[in-house]
């Protein structure tokens, strides 16, 4: 059976059985070759649909019609239509909430309840965004000393969109990634072209009729989807884009840099992790046990927020583990459709020979493998939870992303706080943290002193829509959420008025 004998619904086959195309100015179209590429269920392996890929020339025409919007239609909206347009795009998105999820669970393999809350953060998202436009202000300011000797005079600010935006995301919340890009850009007045992950086109391929159904002007958001190398990298060249945002791996994110210097298009980056996860010699281990164990295994550990090093205080180390086995064997894996899976596979067979080469070099490098550490014998991409104690702090699995569902635990002694900390910011990226414990000032202390963007106590990776998230170091430049995000997507030009 094609989704291990689960049903989809007729919608769900009826979207999978149509035409792919780009949109490209308001209108589905072929891309200039015709190629396509073929989307899998990583949960069987077997193919869902295919679907248009673009070329240097779609995209191309992509920014010339969203140039052509910027600097058309749709910037002589009024507040209230683009509010308005937003707020019809949230309404639709939830309308579409059975078929997304479902889309994103085929697509991707996340477990449906995930790809639920996911659908549900969207609609928020968008709302948010809607109700953030009318509060765009600028200020008034003493104007310079110069001219005020001379005459009256009035100085302020305004907030413009930064123009044409593009848009690369990647392939592990596809459709929350394209919401929390598309949104706060369209709030700020920019136009886009958006390429989401060749491995998951298709809850973007969704959105792409909802923006039309809504009712924004053509041009406004078009989708190429592609590879990296050639869309992805077309985008970042391009002279006429103005910002690139960027979400994906920090060796990506390297080169995007450097494909942005032609024209010195501004550039956000949400790029890689290796986040820490502090346990205090004091944590409650109820609370700790099941929320350490997800930091790490949410979205089967392709999270760029995963909590992958473990620091875990000698006197509660032994229970720690002991209680992460048992939470770990406990887990269903399986195809996101069945309702009983808490984790399902890896996006590909690619990924998921990267993950078992960490796992088999861990244990080559002497770590004690605890938990897990197999593929399963099925079709799929499954990859056991799994839990390495024992680890130092020279180990590929402490020092590198493995985007997998992989623990890697080291143990301290003593409550030297400068020290902790220290191991915890042992790392080039800086994206994510938690601590646990009851006390609240090792908490505020240990907060103080990791160098991430998002540090969270007794919990992990507590993102939310409100909240600006991004990260220090090697995780990226800028941050995405909340009002930072839509600043990302204005410029401030301050004017001068001689009376
Ligand atoms: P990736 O870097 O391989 O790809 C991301 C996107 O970039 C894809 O759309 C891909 O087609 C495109 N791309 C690839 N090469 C390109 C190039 N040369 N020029 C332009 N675009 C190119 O990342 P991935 O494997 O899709 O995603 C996993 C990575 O994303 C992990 O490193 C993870 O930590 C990171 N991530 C970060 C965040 C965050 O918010 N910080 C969130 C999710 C994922």
């Amino acid at each position: 059976a094609p989704f291990d004998g689960h049903l989809i619904a007729p919608q769900t086959r009826a979207f999978l059985d149509r035409k792919h195309k780009l949109l490209i100015d308001g209108l589905w179209v072929d891309g200039e070759t015709g190629e396509t590429m073929e989307t899998r269920d990583p949960a069987t392996g077997l193919v869902l649909t295919e679907f248009a890929i673009g070329t240097a020339g779609d995209v191309d025409r992509a920014v010339a019609a969203a140039r052509r919007a910027f600097e058309g239609p749709w910037s002589r909206l009024s507040v209230a239509e683009r509010t308005a347009l937003l707020t019809r795009f949230a309404r639709l998105i939830a309308e579409h909430a059975a078929l997304l999820t479902e889309l994103e669970v085929i697509d991707n393999g996340m477990p449906r309840f995930i790809a639920g809350l996911c659908v549900d953060n969207c609609v928020e998202m968008v709302d948010y965004y809607a109700g953030s436009i009318m509060r765009i202000q600028g200020t008034t300011i003493a104007p310079p000393r110069h001219v005020a000797a001379e005459a009256e005079a009035l100085t302020y600010t305004v907030k413009e969109p930064v123009g044409v935006v593009a848009q690369i995301t990647p392939w592990n919340v596809p459709l929350a990634m394209a919401i929390l890009k598309l949104s706060p850009a369209l709030a700020a007045g920019c136009t886009i072209v958006i390429k989401p992950s060749e491995e998951t086109p298709l809850s973007m391929l969704l959105l792409g009729d909802l923006l039309l159904e809504a009712g924004f002007p053509a041009g406004v958001v078009n989708i190429v989807n592609g590879l990296g190398a050639t869309v992805g990298q077309a985008l970042s060249e391009h002279p006429d884009v103005d910002k690139i945002s960027f979400t994906g791996s920090t060796a990506t994110g390297k080169r995007i840099i450097q494909a942005a210097t032609g024209n010195l298009k501004k550039v956000t980056l949400e790029l890689g992790g290796k986040s820490p996860v502090v346990v205090m010699p004091d944590a409650d281990l109820a609370l700790a046990i099941p929320g350490v164990a997800m930091a790490t295994y949410f979205l089967q550990g392709q999270n760029c927020m995963a909590g992958t090093r473990i620091f875990v205080h000698v006197d509660i180390h032994d229970a720690l583990v002991e209680g992460l086995v048992q939470f770990s064997q406990g887990m269903t894996l399986g195809h996101g459709l069945d309702p009983t899976s808490m984790q399902g596979p890896l996006i590909s067979q690619v990924q998921t020979d990267k993950v078992m080469g960490f796992i088999e070099g861990a244990v080559a490098e002497g770590a004690t493998l605890v938990a897990g550490g197999k593929r399963l014998e099925r079709p799929g991409n499954f990859v056991e939870p799994t839990i390495f104690t024992n680890t130092t702090r020279d180990m590929r699995v402490v020092r590198e992303e493995i985007f997998g569902p992989v623990m890697a635990i080291q143990r301290f002694e003593g409550t030297d706080l400068d020290a902790i900390a220290k191991l915890a910011n042992d790392t080039p990226f800086g994206l994510s943290g938690s601590v646990w414990t009851q006390n609240l000032g090792w908490a505020h202390k240990l907060v103080a002193r990791i160098r991430a963007g998002h540090v969270s106590v007794n919990c992990h990776g507590a993102v939310g829509t409100n909240i600006p998230f991004g990260g220090y170091g090697q995780s990226g430049w800028g941050r995405e959420f909340g009002q930072e995000s839509l600043e990302g997507y204005l410029e401030t030009k301050a004017v001068t008025v001689r009376l």
